[in-house]
C-alpha cells in the first residue's frame, strides 16, 4: 500500500484539477491520497468522484493556516465533517485575510517596478477559492519578472521578503479543537521545517499531544532533512503522536515535491481511520 497523505489541486496553489490529482496518483502508483488544499474543502467532490472511479482511495483533508506567536504553522485536518458550521466560518475567515492581503501585495511589486495585471493575475489564480502568494508568483513569471514561483518566494515573496504582507490565521490550539469538534484527525505539517521550527520546539509538540490531543506530526516531508526526519521521528515515539509521510504535491508549482516522493505506513493510516470513526468525522 501507498499512501500519500499531503497534496493540493489547483482549488488552492496546487496546478492540477482535482481529478487530474487523483489521476496522477494512480499513475504514481498510489492506493490512497489525501487532498489537503490550503484553508478550502471546494475540491473534495470533484476528487473524491475521481477516486471512486480510477479506484484510488482519496481521503479527504484540508490544510488550515494557524498560528504560534505570530509565526505561520500549517495544520492538516482529516475526516473533518465539510458542513461543520465552526470550521467553515473559519475557513472563511482566514480565506478574507488571504484576498485581503493581495491589494497590499500588489501595492509593494508595483512600488518595486513590478506592477502585475489584475487579468494575469485572475487567469493564473483561475479556479482557485483559495488565493495566496503562489499565484502572485505565477502571474510575476508569466509577466517576465522572474523565472520560477521559487525566485519569485527567494527575492520578494517570502515571509522576510520585500513583499510579504502578512495575513489573518487562526490560534494553533483552538484549531486543532476545532477539527476535532468536526470529527477530523489533526496533524501538523512539516514542523520543523524553515517557517515553524522555532515556535515549535519539542516540549511544546509534547505538550500539543498531552494538553490538546494533537494526533501526529509529519515526519516524512521535503522540508525536513535526514537528522531532522530522525529527530522528529523520536519526538513522535516519545509523545504518543502519530508519524506521516508525504509529497505536499503541488503539480509543477513545486519542485520535487512529485506524488510519492514521501509515504505514510499502512498502520498509521489506520489508526487515522480509526480515530476518525470514534470521533463521528467521514
Ligand atoms: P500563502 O498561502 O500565501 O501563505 O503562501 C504559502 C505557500 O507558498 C505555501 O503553501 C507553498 O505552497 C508556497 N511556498 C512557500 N515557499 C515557497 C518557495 N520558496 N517556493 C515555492 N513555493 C513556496
Ligand atoms: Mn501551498
Ligand atoms: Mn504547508
Ligand atoms: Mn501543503
Amino acid at each position: 500500500m501507498r499512501i500519500d497523505l499531503h497534496a493540493h489541486s489547483a482549488i488552492s496553489d496546487g496546478t492540477d484539477t482535482p481529478a487530474e490529482l487523483v489521476a496522477e496518483a494512480l499513475r504514481a502508483g498510489l492506493d490512497v491520497v489525501a487532498l489537503t488544499d490550503h484553508d478550502t474543502f471546494d475540491g473534495l467532490p470533484e476528487a473524491l468522484a475521481a477516486g471512486e472511479s480510477l479506484g484510488v482511495r482519496v481521503v479527504p483533508g484540508v490544510e488550515l493556516s494557524t498560528e504560534v506567536a505570530g509565526r505561520s504553522v500549517h495544520l492538516l485536518g482529516y475526516g473533518c465533517h465539510t458542513d461543520d458550521p465552526a470550521l467553515l466560518t473559519e475557513l472563511a475567515l482566514i480565506r478574507r485575510g488571504r484576498d485581503g492581503r493581495i491589494p497590499a501585495m500588489l501595492a509593494i511589486l508595483a512600488e518595486l517596478g513590478m506592477p502585475l495585471d489584475p487579468a494575469v493575475l485572475a487567469r493564473v489564480s483561475g479556479s482557485a477559492t483559495s488565493i495566496g502568494r503562489p499565484h502572485l508568483a505565477d502571474a510575476l513569471v508569466v509577466q517576465g519578472y522572474v523565472a520560477d514561483r521559487t525566485e519569485a518566494f527567494d527575492r520578494l515573496l517570502a515571509d522576510d521578503g520585500p513583499a510579504f504582507v502578512p495575513r489573518y490565521a487562526a490560534p494553533l490550539e483552538p484549531a486543532i479543537r476545532l477539527i476535532h469538534a468536526a470529527g477530523g484527525v489533526a496533524v501538523l505539517a512539516h514542523p520543523w521545517g524553515r517557517v515553524s521550527r522555532e515556535v515549535l520546539p519539542e516540549h511544546y509538540l509534547g505538550a500539543l499531544a498531552r494538553d490538546h490531543g494533537l494526533d501526529g506530526i509529519e515526519v516524512d516531508h521535503n522540508d525536513h532533512d535526514r537528522a531532522t526526519r530522525a529527530s522528529l521521528r523520536e519526538v513522535a515515539r516519545r509523545h504518543g503522536l502519530l508519524a506521516t509521510g508525504s509529497s505536499d504535491y503541488h503539480g509543477t508549482g513545486k519542485r520535487d515535491h512529485g506524488l510519492g516522493v514521501n509515504t505514510t505506513s499502512q498502520q498509521v493510516l489506520a489508526e487515522i481511520d480509526a480515530r476518525i470513526a470514534r470521533r463521528g468525522g467521514h
